[in-house]
């Protein structure tokens, strides 16, 4: 059994599943940090195989799932598990997960994704692969009452943001999955500063829930294509600073949206104000502007930094990390405006 930094013990979870395994021999990897780190994945590697583990339970959010999927690949491999994520076609088997959800954010309760930290090289990657697909997950709104506010932001963040990466691409005309988006964006808008004022308002709480899962489990991507464009830059700024992931998109995603801001990217970012936020303005260019204030708007009204120093990120980093963003993600070749180096750099500068 696969569990974070102890909030599960604290909020009575623990307890309960331990009753319902009373039967079984369950082992346990405690300690499972935020932005989980490839020596948790190791010793839980090392776990699985001394003991010869036949299924995970990931009990938590998505550091404690990543950590478990990336776990049960590697204890079905001879070798080191950040070969797994260097090479996805090493991945030849992976122990069955299942997962018990807490927080909602990341979707990666529903879909075949993992993202580790090498604290050794500052590098965060993901290892995707369909054998990483839970067998199944328990998402119980109740869960998530004793999220603390800032965590049911950050939350709301990353989910806004993995819709719009999505939402965001080259190829970005598919009706359906448009109005799906733009349903799912609309209901993080409305719901996330509710579920902090009333953390047991059970209407926010699962429709926050489902939003996670929905948004980023492939059901977006259905006519899509292209590399996400904020991602990468934030999974740098957290490999490099260990901030919380929604907190770093949180500041990103406003200074993108300015910098790509073109005539051509203006009508589909005019009709995300005008869809998610209730735009009204006719001109696409002021309707995308107006776009751009209701974001840092919700992100402000969620309580989240707007600027890399709040955050504690330094500028001495910011052409390593500039570098780091474009070499280890498709934001160069395949992104909805392809960004280079100098580019990532700038947007970063925008945001000190
Ligand atoms: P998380 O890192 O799993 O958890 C964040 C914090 O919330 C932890 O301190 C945790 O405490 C606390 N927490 C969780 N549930 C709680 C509850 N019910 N009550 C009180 N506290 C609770 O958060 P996350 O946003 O789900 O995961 C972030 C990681 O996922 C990042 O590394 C990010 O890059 C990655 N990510 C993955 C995907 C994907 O598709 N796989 C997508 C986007 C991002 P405890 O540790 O004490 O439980
Ligand atoms: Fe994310």
């Amino acid at each position: 059994m696969y569990i974070g930094g102890g909030s599960i013990k604290r909020s009575g979870l623990y307890d309960k599943i331990r009753e319902l395994f009373k039967d079984f021999e369950v082992s346990e990897l405690p300690g499972i940090e935020p932005n989980p780190k490839l020596t948790s994945v190791e010793k839980g590697t090392a776990i699985c195989k001394e003991k010869g583990i036949q299924v995970i339970l990931a009990v938590g959010g998505g550091s404690t799932i990543d950590a478990s999927k990336h776990i049960a690949a590697s204890a079905c491999y001879d070798g080191q598990p950040w070969d797994l994520v260097k090479d996805r076609s090493l991945v030849a088997g992976a122990l069955p997960v299942a997962v018990v959800l807490t927080i909602c954010a990341t979707g990666s309760e529903m879909n075949s994704g993992a993202v580790i930290s090498n604290e050794k090289t500052h590098e965060k990657l993901e290892i995707n692969h369909p054998l990483l697909y839970p067998r199944l997950s328990f998402c119980d709104p109740t869960y998530l009452y004793t999220l603390p506010s800032k965590q049911t932001a950050a939350g709301a963040v990353d989910i806004l943001s993995h819709v719009m990466e999505q939402y965001f691409q080259p190829n970005d005309e598919a009706y359906i999955t448009d109005v799906l988006s733009e349903a799912v964006m609309k209901t993080v808008v409305k719901y996330a500063r509710k579920a902090m004022d009333e953390p047991e308002n059970y209407e926010a709480r699962s429709n926050l829930m489902w939003a996670s899962t929905i948004g980023l489990n492939h059901l977006l991507t259905v006519g899509k294509g292209g590399a996400w464009s904020v991602h990468p830059i934030e999974h740098v700024l957290s490999a490099y600073y260990d901030i919380t992931h929604g907190v770093g998109l949180a500041i990103l995603t406003p200074a993108w949206m300015e910098y790509v801001l073109s005539d051509k990217t203006a009508p589909r970012f005019a009709r995300f104000a005008r869809e998610v936020f209730g735009v009204g303005e006719a001109d696409d260019r002021k309707a995308a502007r107006l776009g751009i204030e209701k974001v840092r708007q919700f992100n402000r009204s969620l309580a989240m930094p707007s600027t890399l120093s709040e955050a504690g990120v330094l500028e001495e980093k910011f052409d390593e990390m500039a570098a780091e963003a474009v070499r280890t993600s498709g934001i160069a070749s395949r992104a909805y405006v392809k960004l280079q180096v100098p580019d990532v750099k700038n947007i970063l500068m925008n945001c000190k």
